[in-house]
């Protein structure tokens, strides 16, 4: 133990510390703070960084740094003695998840020949990245089967400095060291099992890792990336999946074995009874447009509710086939808003634009279309009869006296 290893490395169960603040600057979300000595990790090796808190102001992130571990503050403090303490739940967490990982990275390796590329420790799930071809689900239960073994085994994990030269005559697994890296290097062993460089932090046992569940393999970057959860993580994951199925077994009424069949079939219905409201739908909008045309009026014009454009434009289109001289003007709300459609036969003398901008001139909103048919938003229906009173005119202009 020298004095130049920070508190989380010399004892990573060292959950709070008496220090003192030798650096410090910034203002309000920008405070920092260098100490003397600290508990807290900085993101490294995969590992995010701690949070934890110096006396009661909260830090939010832990980075190195040239000058030594910057500790971001939630607000400035001053030089001089404080405690600085760790949020455990968080740190005790990491360590698990990352005990985890050195176990499954010997294994892959020791047991299958897969070598590990890559660690990311996640919010929810983490994963490890093997030289591996694609993974079946035999494969993942046997490796989640050797490491459940590893774990009721109860090797003892420790970390420990070595000086870079005596490092040639040890069996390190990996021997990737930061660029620039100089001094001592520091070993992770799990014991009888794995002998590693690592600058994080492990639980003192496997058996401290609890259980590791393998959730699933994707093919990556020529390799396979492997999804996994460790310790409290299980049981947290147990518990929100329990509580998923809960509520889609009182939605659905069905048995947890049933609920994808019972699921399925309630979408297959539903889809059925999209595709015949449809039609209805259809049905309704030329049955509407046929009956408009019948009234053989030179403006036919009607409101209707809880009807979208669509409808508006299917109406106007059949009324436009069978009424080839005739003008017709549509509205409708929803709660989507209030919207207008207007059209003409083929052989109704009129500018279908004009009249759809007569009409919005008077109500508001905008207008949009091509040809015979134009339709647009509309703010509000309060001045609908004064918009079809326009486009009465506009069809028929006063004569020239
Ligand atoms: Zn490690």
């Amino acid at each position: 133990m020298t004095s130049d290893v920070p508190g989380w490395e010399r004892a990573p169960y060292l959950r709070e510390l008496d220090t003192s603040v030798v650096a410090c600057g910034g203002g309000a979300g920008t405070a920092w703070a260098i100490l003397a000595d600290t508990v807290l990790y900085p993101e490294g090796g995969g590992q995010p960084c701690d949070r934890g808190w110096i006396d009661d102001t909260p830090v939010a992130a832990v980075r190195r740094t040239p000058d030594g571990i910057v500790h971001e503050l939630a607000s400035p403090v001053t030089c001089g003695p404080v405690k600085v303490r760790v949020d455990w739940e968080r740190r005790f967490d990491h360590m698990q998840q990352h005990t985890a990982q050195h176990l499954l990275t010997a294994l892959a390796q020791d047991r299958f020949g897969w070598p590990t590329t890559a660690f990311h420790l996640g919010e929810r799930v983490s994963d490890i990245e093997l030289n591996a071809p694609a993974l079946g689900a035999a494969q993942l239960r046997e490796l989640e089967e050797a490491a459940a073994a590893e774990i009721r085994a109860a090797r003892p994990v420790r970390a420990y400095r070595i000086r870079p030269e005596e490092a040639a005559a040890l069996p390190i697994r990996t021997r990737g060291l930061p660029a620039g890296h100089r001094g001592d290097v520091r070993l992770v062993e799990i014991a009888g099992l794995d002998l590693n460089t690592c600058g994080g932090t492990h639980v003192a046992s496997t058996c401290e890792i609890e259980s590791v569940a393998l959730l699933g393999a994707e093919p990556m970057r020529g390799g396979t990336r492997l999804y996994f959860v460790a310790g409290g993580r299980v049981r947290r994951m147990l518990h929100d999946q329990a509580d998923a199925l809960a509520g889609l077994r009182t939605v659905l009424g069905a048995p947890d074995q049933e609920l994808a069949a019972v699921a399925q079939s309630k979408l297959d219905a539903l889809r059925s009874a999209e595709r015949l409201a449809r039609r209805l739908q259809d049905e309704a909008a030329d049955a509407l447009g046929e009956a408009l045309a019948a009234g053989g009026e030179p403006l036919a014009h009607r409101h209707h509710h809880d009807k979208d454009l669509t409808f508006l434009q299917r109406a106007a289109r059949r009324f436009a086939e069978l009424a080839p001289a005739g003008v017709v003007l549509l509205t409708a709300d929803s709660a989507m808003g209030s919207v207008f459609c207007l059209a003409a036969g083929q052989a109704a003398p009129v500018d279908v634009g004009a009249l759809a901008r007569a009409f919005t001139d008077v109500v508001g909103g905008r207008c949009g279309g091509a040809g015979r048919l134009f339709q647009g938003k509309i703010p509000s229906l309060d001045r609908r009869g004064a918009g079809i009173e326009a486009v009465r005119r506009a069809l028929s202009p006063p004569s020239p006296r």
